[in-house]
């Protein structure tokens, strides 16, 4: 086994391929983009995962516009390549037999980066527990907790199993946190000691990063104490080290909460072993998606250490067939040096339109193949595609639904096209879905609209390169980066979008895209948002229809900025090369 890899990288969610639905959303897709950019820069990482065998669930939706999710079986045998070796975690005092599965990601100049899918279905194992990774995000707390032991624990045993000498453990977000357990336990070992000293916790700092992704509550796991001891046994030693730490920490956030925005939820902290607190407590290096993010994140946690690495997305994989045809041309190199993506702006505008319409008549064929509507190439389209959650706020554009179809009659047609997945239990997503849903019937004269069913990373990059404005329309400061939005602009569609996540650091008004309202400031709430919906309709009304039907020349220079400014730089390449110089090494 070759041990000169030293930096392994957890993540429970990991998007691969669309026939591998391994994933439920932006964190996974993260994940596999962060991985192809380690191949590519021959970076000495592997990752592990969890084999979720009945997939993340396939969307349909019903005649009411209500959701319904299906599991879906894939031939992993198809994809990975098992593995011989074995790893074993103890949960409830029952020894859980675990296998893992290799997928190879090859980086551009042949370098492979190893993928670990942890699966617990094993004859050995009890019905119950051979379930423990068929469902990502299914079941209740405690089929999490159990999960988030075999991820942590059990992704340190097998990687040693594997043969590996892993010096940094980068987890991608607090699901992997428990990883921290099974590296205090090899510190004490290795001293021949039974518990845990500071000793071992100021060594096991050293291996760890932490990413956090969101500021949303839901986002942050923690478990009651009496559930995780009933599930990794009586770990005073462990227990002692979080429990305290985390209510220290409890009181000097409470101190400096500034009413920023409301957390109550998370810091209900009391009795729970939180995953974030545990990761933050034992990680070297803390790092939020997005600068404004990792502001955010330094009020929620005060007190700890939270630098800021934007987010990005594999440029050669977001990159549709056209524009990749014309960057090949004019940007040799490009994959190799998505850097050099900022030459796009010298590409002719006649070209930059043909090639944008070649991955825009694929969308409409897919639309008009899909449903009645009957859209077309020369209408202006809006594209709107991501989880299916209220804090994204997908009906901001029909606040005033009257005026929308106004500006349509009158400003210049417009076609919208929905998608998106709510998580099987977020009933606010699918309540948002059904109200997104009726709304299309009601404009159906004056607006062609559609929902997509089954949103996956296939869709999602068509509907990106092929839509000619990127909606996006989060309540700040909720969005913690957002990748959508970068994956358009490599295919040199801008985003009109509220200034939160990336955005704020990749908006130009009216050179690289359109913001929706101002920047929230520091202390102050969220927009109310009928102004959000106001400053929405002002801006397609006034600039953005008339430039696209009017001005079309002025139009593509928008799009040209949107790949020379952002897609340069909003990518995993340049992100890999932050993580390499303030993290790993
Ligand atoms: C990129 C992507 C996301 C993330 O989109 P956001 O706009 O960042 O929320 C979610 N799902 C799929 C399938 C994606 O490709």
């Amino acid at each position: 086994m070759d041990d000169r890899r030293t930096i392994a990288y957890f993540s429970m969610e990991i998007g691969l391929e669309s026939g591998m639905p391994n994933y439920s959303g932006g964190l996974g897709v993260l994940a596999g983009d962060t991985i192809r950019s380690a191949a590519d820069l021959k970076v000495p990482m592997v990752a592990i995962t969890l084999l979720h065998r009945k997939g993340f669930f396939h969307q349909s939706i019903d005649s009411s516009g209500w959701q319904r999710e299906e599991p879906v079986e894939w031939a992993v045998e198809d994809f990975l390549e098992e593995m011989p070796q074995r790893a074993s975690v103890t949960i409830e005092e029952r020894v859980v037999h675990l296998r893992s599965w290799k997928y190879e990601v090859n980086g551009i100049g042949g370098f492979v980066v190893p993928v670990y899918f942890l699966d617990a279905d094993l004859e050995e194992n009890s019905e119950w527990d051979r379930a423990l990774s068929h469902f990502l995000y299914g079941g209740d707390q405690h089929y999490r907790l159990c999960q988030e032991v075999i991820l942590g624990i059990g992704g340190v045993r097998m990687l040693r199993a594997l043969g590996y000498n892993i010096r940094r453990f980068h987890m991608n977000e607090g699901h992997a946190g428990l990883l921290t357990l099974a590296l205090l336990d090899e510190e004490a070992k290795s001293a021949g000691r039974g518990s845990i000293t500071s000793d071992d916790i100021e060594a096991v700092r050293e291996k760890c990063i932490f990413t956090t992704h969101t500021p949303v509550p839901a986002g942050h796991d923690q478990f009651p104490l009496d559930l995780v001891r009933s599930v990794i046994g009586p770990r005073e030693d462990f227990f002692d080290m979080t429990d305290s730490s985390t209510q220290n920490l409890i009181k000097r956030v409470l101190r400096n909460r500034e009413n920023f925005f409301d957390m109550k939820d998370l810091l209900r902290s009391e009795g729970t072993l939180n995953m974030t607190y545990l990761a933050l407590n034992l990680s070297r290096y803390i790092n939020g998606v997005a600068k404004k993010h990792s502001e955010v994140s330094r009020l929620m946690f005060a007190g700890y250490s939270i630098d800021a690495i934007t987010n990005g997305v594999h440029a050669a994989t977001w990159v549709t067939k056209s524009l990749q045809g014309l960057y090949d041309r004019y940007i040799p190199g490009w994959r190799e040096d998505n850097f050099s993506l900022r030459y796009a702006i010298s590409i002719p505008r006649q070209e930059v339109w043909q090639a944008h319409i070649q991955a825009k008549k694929p969308l409409m064929r897919y639309v008009n193949s899909r449903t009645d509507a009957e859209m077309d190439t020369d209408t202006f389209t809006l594209g709107f595609a991501r989880r299916a959650t209220t804090y994204k706020r997908g009906d901001l554009l029909f606040q005033d639904t009257e005026r929308l179809r106004r500006i349509s009659l009158e400003v210049g047609s417009l076609q919208v096209i929905y998608a998106g997945k709510a998580h099987p239990q977020d009933q606010g997503g699918k309540a948002l879905i059904k109200r997104i849903f009726e709304v299309k019937k009601s404009l159906k004269k004056e607006i062609k609209m559609v929902y997509l069913e089954n949103y996956d990373m296939e869709l999602a990059k068509m509907i990106i390169s092929g839509v000619d404005v990127w909606l996006n329309t989060p309540k700040p400061p909720l969005e913690a980066s957002g990748t959508s939005g970068m994956k358009a602009a490599l295919n040199g569609v801008p985003s009109l979008s509220i200034l939160d996540g990336w955005w704020i650091e990749g908006h130009i008004e009216g050179v690289t895209g359109w913001s929706i309202g101002e920047k929230i400031k520091e202390g102050e709430k969220s927009h109310d948002p009928s102004q959000d919906a106001a400053s929405l309709y002002e801006k397609l009304e006034k600039t953005i229809i008339p430039t696209f039907y009017h001005k079309r020349d002025h139009f593509i220079d928008v799009m040209r900025y949107s790949i020379t400014l952002n897609g340069s730089f909003f990518n995993t390449q340049r992100m890999m090369q932050q993580y390499v110089l303030k993290a790993y090494f």
